[in-house]
């Protein structure tokens, strides 16, 4: 995939971890595609720094396999000091948080990182209530991303799955079969990175 102009880079582990380079353009394709429907709707996002009670509510948060090496590796390679403690410790005990265990002091500690479904999720006008999933309660207020650049997103992301033709990853995301290949955030066994974060970075 060519690389694309304004997205994130970190060139020396881009060279170290081949995976990389794909991951942070899918990432920027996913960002283009809200900045797309938030210029489309008109509206002013309700979403904001220190504003994280999504990621409390949200238990069924999909992340991709290639998204997860991306989590694991920043967690491991880029976390560092007290937030790297802080997050190894609720790695370590996230059955328990009733959280995302990747929430630190109400922001988001692997924010450059951050999966797809937490890029998309966003509200309009008013910011949500403790416990509220707007997508329930207010379905209108809910960005629906565009889908030109979602569903681009999602057909690279095959190429990590080896999946070569384009018709055959145009076929997946089509009929939505792409998400069988997502697990839920918060049922993964965090505790496995946990142990690989101990101690400092490498
Ligand atoms: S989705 Fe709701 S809780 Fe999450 S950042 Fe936006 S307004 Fe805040
Ligand atoms: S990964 Fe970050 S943005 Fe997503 S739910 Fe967890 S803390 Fe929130």
């Amino acid at each position: 995939m060519k690389q694309q102009p304004g997205r994130l880079r970190f060139p020396e582990d881009e060279k170290r971890q081949p995976w990389l380079p794909l991951l942070l353009e899918i990432q920027h394709l996913t960002n283009q595609g809200v900045a797309a429907a938030i210029k489309a709707d008109g509206r002013k996002l309700a979403c904001g720094r220190g504003c994280a009670s999504c990621c409390r509510t949200h238990t069924d948060i999909p992340v991709y396999p290639l998204e997860l090496m991306g989590i694991a590796w920043y967690a491991t390679e880029k976390l560092e000091g007290d937030l790297r403690e802080r997050v190894r410790a609720q790695l370590q005990q996230h059955r328990d948080l009733g959280a995302c265990p990747f929430l630190v002091d109400n922001a988001c500690a692997i924010h450059p990182l951050r999966p797809m479904a937490c890029r998309q999720f966003n509200v309009f006008g008013t910011v949500c209530a403790a416990g509220e999933d707007a997508f329930h309660t207010r379905r209108g207020d809910v960005l629906n991303p565009d889908a030109k650049h979602k569903n681009e997103a999602l057909r690279e992301m095959l190429r990590h799955h080896n999946i070569k033709d384009g018709r055959e990853r145009r076929r997946l995301v089509e009929s939505g079969e792409v998400h069988r290949l997502a697990q839920s955030l918060r049922e993964m066994r965090w505790e496995t990175l946990a142990a690989r974060m101990t101690g400092e970075k490498p």
